[in-house]
């Protein structure tokens, strides 16, 4: 029996000679979640003008402790005149600091008499102002190629008058089931059959790691309809996913017609859940698509899709934030034995003032895909490791929003 292979080596022969895709420019409006294609340069400086960061009074600091007159008035979006002697401006935020200030005092802190008002002594010049630039200098890097269009990196961009971008082009998945099992939802369910969970699951999860899902379809158990189904999926896609049909079961094509059309390697990974991976090669028209055939199990392909589909999504993006997942160190509130497999473990993190408790749920079998809901993290427990509570357990963040 060939060994087992670690998840490392896989997924450097997953990520072997991928490119990033092409680009696109679309409108910003349009870009949320997108991954930057090429660097962003500033041509403004954030902010555009020095101004004032509270409501209150600017003043040039060495008349601080004397009364001074309020001859302007300056709310934000308005310019002001140059300070006349003996004179401050009554300024808002976001109001543009006057010529001959060089500080504000918040509103709270002046004594008030009429139009006159009296600032206390010691106010350092600087205060309360927001430099022109302080965020970002006109001709430097705003963003960098590979940054994804999240709401702050939206927001500079706006910052910026931005309108349009470059993004990557988003990777074209196609996504196969196999099984003559497997009923889609909608249908009635016969003996012995289930419904098909890994295609709404997997649908989702590429779609957050930036895929766009062009193609769903059912493979049948039998070769014919195995290498057309396959086919039909790599002239549509970059990539095309399956699910089940790799082990070495009777029922299983997918191996077969995989090699026929292109390259496969068949790998039997040192992990738990799921065991057996396949990657693969299938030319189509004018390109090739890759081939990953993760388990049929719905937790093993959960896992493999954390374990490999998004670094290949982060390969094929240029998007260095999916090639590795955050990877936390976290105290176990279990214990286990693992044998010759590492096992990745669904875990609840808990954030306490003593650190981060790794919480396991109680059933880790591969069939139970309940382990998988309330999961934020996969705990790494190394092959042939005793583990007991209160140990130190690598986990691998799957969580957020
Ligand atoms: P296989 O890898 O084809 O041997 O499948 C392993 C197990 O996963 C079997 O019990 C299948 O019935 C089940 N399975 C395969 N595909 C799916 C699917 N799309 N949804 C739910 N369960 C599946
Ligand atoms: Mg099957």
């Amino acid at each position: 029996m060939a060994e087992l292979k670690p998840v490392e080596a896989a997924l450097s022969a997953l990520l072997e000679g991928v490119q990033p895709l092409g680009s696109e420019r679309i409108p910003c409006d349009r870009a949320a979640g997108r991954i930057l294609a090429e660097p962003v340069a500033a041509t403004l400086d954030v902010p555009p003008f020095d101004n004032s960061a509270m409501d209150g009074y600017a003043l040039h600091h060495r008349d601080a402790g004397r009364w001074l007159r309020v001859n302007q008035r300056i709310a934000a979006g308005a310019t002001g005149e140059p300070l006349a002697a003996d004179s401050c401006a009554r300024i808002f935020t976001g109001g543009a600091i006057p010529e001959g200030a060089d500080c504000v005092v918040m509103q709270e802190s002046v004594e008030v008499d009429g139009d006159w008002v009296r600032v206390p002594e010691g106010v350092p010049a600087g205060d309360n102002i927001r430099r022109r630039g302080r965020d970002v200098t006109a001709g430097s890097e705003l963003l960098p190629a590979g940054e994804p269009l999240e709401a702050a990196a939206l927001g500079h961009l706006a910052g910026q008058g931005i309108t349009e971008v470059t993004v990557r082009r988003r990777p074209r998945v196609a996504l196969l089931s196999t099984g003559d099992e497997i009923v889609d939802p909608g249908q009635p369910l016969g003996p012995g059959q289930i419904y098909n969970s890994n295609r709404p699951m997997l649908r989702r999860l590429l779609e957050r790691f930036g895929a766009e899902v062009v193609h769903l379809a059912a493979i049948p158990d039998e070769p014919e309809g195995t290498r057309r189904a396959l086919e039909d999926a790599a002239r549509r896609a970059d990539l095309v996913v399956s699910t089940g049909g790799v082990s070495v079961g009777e029922e299983d094509h997918v191996k077969a017609a995989v090699e026929a059309l292109g390259q496969l390697d068949l790998w039997r990974l040192a992990i738990r859940p799921g065991k057996p991976l396949a990657l693969g090669r299938l030319p189509a028209e004018g390109h090739e698509a890759r081939f990953v055939g993760l388990p049929g199990n719905p937790v093993s392909s959960f896992v493999g899709a954390w374990l490999f589909l998004r670094p290949l999504m982060g390969a094929l993006l240029g998007a260095p934030a999916l090639l590795e997942l955050p990877r936390l160190a976290a105290r176990a509130a279990f214990a286990t034995q693992t044998g010759p497999r590492a096992h990745y473990m669904r875990v609840r993190l808990e954030f306490g003032t003593e650190g981060i408790s790794a919480h396991a749920f109680r059933d880790q079998n591969s069939g139970v895909l309940s382990s998988c809901i309330a999961a934020d993290a996969l705990a790494v427990v190394s092959p042939e490791t005793r583990l007991e509570v209160g140990d130190r357990v690598d986990c691998l963040w799957i969580g957020g929003a």
